[in-house]
């Protein structure tokens, strides 16, 4: 585990083209050890593109991306598993398969090719389903699962990785109120024990209850970085979202409070 507050991942200016289209044309981050960062935006800002070109899946056309000081551009498989796990939105679900064995998959990312599982690997295993909380359905089928169970399935397959950084990319939008909760209330543990958590979310109001910061971003860019009551302003959820919207957090709730049907006379 990374030092509280560790800088563990700094991007700047980072760009990426795909067919000749310019996707991302400028997203900025930063994350240290022990923080929560929620990365929101309309559909289709950039944030997936931004998250997988941080975390090595997209080749970025410009910028600078570095996990504690080492340049993106210089690491490769097995060395961006040590320092980043990446949680995708859906992961696939094989038949047949159950929760331990999905988890030692995720810790074969730390072998080499062909490299055996030692007592070591099998205890990080069994630390990663305790600490995501799903030991006690460790034996269970991945197709038996709901959707909650699942995707904190896919953060203890993450975290057996051992990296200290944990990106996920709406771990939380297919579910309902209820696991939404249950799986923000996980990330957060884990931040508080030290990771550093990256989650793309598009419900404002549960992102602002989380994160310690919100990036924004909005065609393709980083537009702003901040505390959520800082950034998620009325005047930029009316210009980036059209929403006549304000957030509001007191006595340990948030709410995005919503002219649905606008202005009421
Ligand atoms: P978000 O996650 O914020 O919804 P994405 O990062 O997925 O946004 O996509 C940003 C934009 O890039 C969208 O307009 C999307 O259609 C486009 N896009 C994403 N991936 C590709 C791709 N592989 N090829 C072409 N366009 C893409
Ligand atoms: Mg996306």
């Amino acid at each position: 585990m990374a030092a509280a507050g560790e800088m563990l991942l700094e991007a700047r200016g980072v760009e990426v083209t795909i067919d000749g289209i310019q996707i991302l044309r400028g997203g900025d981050l930063d994350l240290r050890a022990g923080e929560l960062v929620a990365i929101v935006g309309p559909n289709g800002a950039g944030k997936s593109t931004l998250v997988r070109a941080v975390s090595g899946l997209h080749r970025p056309s410009a910028g600078a991306v570095s996990w504690s000081g080492r340049e993106l551009a210089k690491m490769r498989g097995r060395e961006l598993a040590k320092v980043r796990a990446f949680v995708p939105q859906r992961m696939p679900v094989p038949a047949g398969v159950t929760v331990q064995e999905a988890v030692t998959i995720g810790r074969s990312a730390l072998l080499r090719p062909l490299g055996r599982m030692t007592g070591a690997d099998r205890a990080g295993v069994d630390a990663a389903l305790a600490r995501a909380g799903v030991s006690h359905f460790a034996d269970r089928a991945l197709t038996t699962l709901s959707g909650g169970e699942l995707q904190r399935v896919q953060i203890a397959i993450g975290l057996a990785q051992e990296a200290p950084v944990l990106i996920a990319d709406e771990p939380t939008s297919q579910l309902d109120l209820g696991a939404a909760i249950d799986v923000a209330g996980l990330l957060r543990k884990l931040a508080d024990e030290g990771l550093g958590a990256l989650v793309v979310v598009h419900d404002l109001a549960l992102a602002a209850a989380v994160a310690d910061r919100v990036v924004v971003v909005h065609e393709g860019r980083t537009e702003a970085t901040g505390l959520p009551n800082e950034v998620l302003t009325p005047g930029r959820l009316s210009r980036i979202w059209g929403a006549d919207a304000r957030l509001t957090a007191e006595h340990g709730r948030t709410a995005l409070h919503v002219a649905w049907l606008g202005p009421t006379a």
